[in-house]
């Protein structure tokens, strides 16, 4: 299958999960993850219509992005940031999805005042809280700290959150962490927090997208879904 067909077919999935529980699949954002992928091929997925993009690792983007046209494309970092990796971040990227502390909010918050950008910043949830991810636990005073901390971060525009659930063949396995998700979003846009805006919930990966949407998901990130498999990881990092 070429890229241009498992978009469309990925794009039917979608359009079906949203409208089995009455969403508009018009308000769902398709983030092709490009980690592994080289430009020519995701010159493919832009060819596609494809316009929003996220990358795991800072160097691994750095090193092909002189060999992509971003004219109109958004391009995301999604996996953990360093704290002192956040300069080159806020120079790459356009929005940072994997917000995991408050240090390294304050961090790329300095960054992007430096660079005069106002950075859109997800907030990422180990909604599981298993010792192997990054993300803040969904009841922890870390992340309530971050969310009291928001105002004082001008040139951060936090706009939602992002997860990773526990990997499991069966994607009902991670309908419980979604739901959790999707009322943990809607918990904190309910009060109304200064400087917190709640409007992306960035969650679903090519095997438990669709679960993903029928619970509430606004963004999907699919990478083995629209790129095919990846090679083996040698490090997660
Ligand atoms: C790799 C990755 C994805 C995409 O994973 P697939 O299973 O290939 O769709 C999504 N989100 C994050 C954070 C990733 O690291």
């Amino acid at each position: 299958m070429s890229i241009a067909e498992n978009i469309a077919r990925v794009r039917q999935q979608i359009d079906r999960a949203a409208r089995r529980v009455t969403r508009n699949p018009d308000q769902i954002t398709l983030m092709a993850v490009t980690k592994t992928v080289p430009p020519e091929r995701i010159r493919e997925a832009y060819a596609a219509g494809i316009r929003w993009f996220g990358e795991n690792r800072v160097p691994e983007f750095a090193a092909k992005v002189d060999a992509i046209d971003r004219s109109d494309a958004r391009w995301h970092m999604i996996g953990h940031l360093q704290s002192n990796k956040a300069r080159r971040a806020v120079d790459l990227f356009d929005a940072v999805d994997s917000v995991d502390s408050l240090p390294l909010a304050r961090k790329l918050n300095l960054r992007a005042a430096e660079r005069q950008k106002k950075m859109p910043v997800l907030i990422e949830i180990n909604i599981a809280q298993e010792a192997s991810k990054s993300g803040l636990g969904p009841d922890s005073s870390a992340f309530e700290d971050l969310l009291t901390a928001a105002p004082e971060l001008a040139s951060l525009d936090f706009q939602g959150l992002m997860t990773v659930p526990p990997y499991s063949e069966n994607p009902e396995n991670s309908r419980p962490y979604f739901r959790k998700m999707h009322e943990l979003f809607d918990a904190i846009r309910h009060r109304r927090l200064a400087s917190v805006a709640m409007n992306v919930l960035s969650m679903g990966m090519s095997h438990d997208f669709e679960v993903a949407l029928e619970e509430g998901a606004t963004l999907v990130r699919l990478g083995t879904a629209i790129f095919g498999e990846r090679p083996p990881v040698r490090s997660n990092r």
